[in-house]
């Protein structure tokens, strides 16, 4: 094992220690969570439930508790944050406990599942970005930190993986911090990768060595601060990697870096945009919604509207453990969008992106991402290709479509399709007005561990 990856492991059983001699078991956690209700766990002893999780970090515990279910389905929403008075990260308390309940698999096992749900996702990552962006401006974004150089720039602007998936909300992004004047590096793609996979799969020692890898990459630009688009990245890098580490940089979200700079965003906002939106939201990563609400709110002639619908999770693939909840969810908040009549449903996130788009299909509103707006307002458009291909349904056609750029990209058009079908085309619309009631999902395996 390599320094980084013994100081990973140490801290966090330091960590773990911590909270079992912190907790008072008062339950306050258990009480705010928006998801215990929804996951079917029974939530009138939330000292008892407690209790099972610090059974679980104290090394025994039983994997079919309420407690252990918590902790599988916790969606990061992050809302017992600020519950707890005993200086406890509550969702950092969950995350330890998935990571033990795994723990107790075969090395072997943990290991090859993080590494097939890791090649899984830089598969799709290569071919859906690829089939949508030159080569050169792929390898400018996807080089590793550890091979930059050059002057320290500002800040890092650091996209993840996944929003390579959907690259005009990452264009757009960088658009916005052009007009800024950010000097900024970007990093994006598996080389730079956050060991989000490796860490939910139980690998804790792979997890260890790449997330410190990238954050040591992004330390050695010497830049003062790490901009995150994706929550994930945000939520992994801050809570489980970088308390091991000496980072030396201050890393937040991109969204309240920008809202803080509204007066100068402001004077880029050349073009009314005469819309009636409404925001699909996540609590998870702190200030965001605030700031997307802050920029919007800036653009002339663009209305807000409030669907009043639940705040939960991070990001809708962190729903991945409450399935039918979040099929729920989704279809309130698209009847709450005829319902208002907005011409637009908003979101902030890729993965949400990709799960809602088309839905635009059987919807008599459009569903885009804020940037999208935001771009509007400053003369920008960068085109959504993926929405436009997932709104076919028909993977025949989207190659056809696709085919010449497969061809100019060196994919091989199998793997095309197979990506097509599984990262794309897969989720269908949902029609609106169909509304799926709350039922209890098994607990995934291992636990808490889901696709990006
Ligand atoms: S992070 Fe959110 S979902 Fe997870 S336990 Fe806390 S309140 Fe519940
Ligand atoms: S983690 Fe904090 S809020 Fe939750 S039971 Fe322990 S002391 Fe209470």
């Amino acid at each position: 094992m390599t320094d980084r990856t013994d100081a990973f492991i140490a801290t966090l059983d330091v960590r773990v220690r911590e909270i079992i001699d912190r907790c008072t078991r008062c339950g306050r956690c258990v009480e705010v969570c928006p998801t215990a209700g929804p996951a079917g766990i029974d939530t009138r002893e939330p000292s008892a439930i407690v209790s099972d999780v610090l059974d679980i970090l104290r090394g025994g515990g039983d994997a079919e508790s309420r407690g252990a279910r918590w902790a599988a389905t916790c969606t990061g929403s992050g809302r017992c944050l600020s519950a707890c008075d005993d200086g406890v990260n509550p969702r950092f308390m969950l995350a330890a406990t998935r990571l033990r309940l795994n723990e107790r698999r075969a090395a072997n096992e943990r290991h090859a599942t993080g590494q097939a749900g890791f090649q899984k996702m830089s598969e799709a990552v290569k071919v859906l970005s690829r089939l949508q962006l030159p080569a050169d401006l792929l390898a400018s974004l996807t080089r590793s930190a550890r091979a930059d150089g050059g002057p320290p720039p500002e800040v890092v602007m650091y996209l993840g993986c996944n929003v390579l998936k959907t690259p005009h909300i990452a264009l757009l992004c960088l658009e916005v911090l052009d007009r800024l004047g950010t000097r900024y590096h970007v990093f994006a793609g598996p080389a730079n990768c956050c060991g989000v996979i490796q860490f939910r799969a139980g690998d804790t020692k792979a997890s260890g060595r790449i997330g410190g890898n990238t954050v040591a990459g992004f330390a050695a630009t010497g830049a003062s601060r790490v901009l995150t688009w994706c929550p994930t990245c945000n939520i992994q890098l801050n809570e489980i990697v970088m308390p091991s580490t000496e980072a030396g940089f201050h890393l937040e979200h991109v969204v309240p870096y920008i809202a803080a700079r509204i007066e100068l965003l402001r004077f880029h906002f050349v073009r009314p945009v005469n819309k009636r939106v409404a925001l699909h939201e996540h609590p998870g990563v702190a200030g965001v919604t605030e700031g997307v609400i802050k920029i919007l709110t800036a653009i002339p002639g663009l209305e807000l509207v409030d669907l009043q619908q639940p705040r939960v999770g991070y990001m809708c693939n962190s729903l991945a453990p409450v399935p039918a909840y979040k099929r729920e969810l989704h279809a309130r908040e698209l009847d709450a969008a005829v319902a208002a009549g907005v011409d637009c449903l908003v979101g902030i996130y890729h993965a949400c992106h990709r799960e809602l788009c088309a839905h635009e299909a059987t919807s008599p509103f459009k569903i885009v991402n804020f940037l999208e707006l935001v771009g509007e307002a400053m003369g920008i458009q960068r085109n959504d290709l993926f929405k436009q291909w997932k709104m076919m349904q028909d993977v025949d056609r989207v190659l056809a479509e696709v085919a010449a750029q497969a061809v100019t990209a060196g994919l091989d058009i199998e793997s095309v399709r197979e990506v097509l079908v599984a990262h794309m085309l897969g989720e269908q619309p949902l029609p609106v007005g169909i509304r799926v009631a709350p039922t209890p999902e098994p607990t995934p395996e291992p636990h808490g561990f889901f696709p990006e």
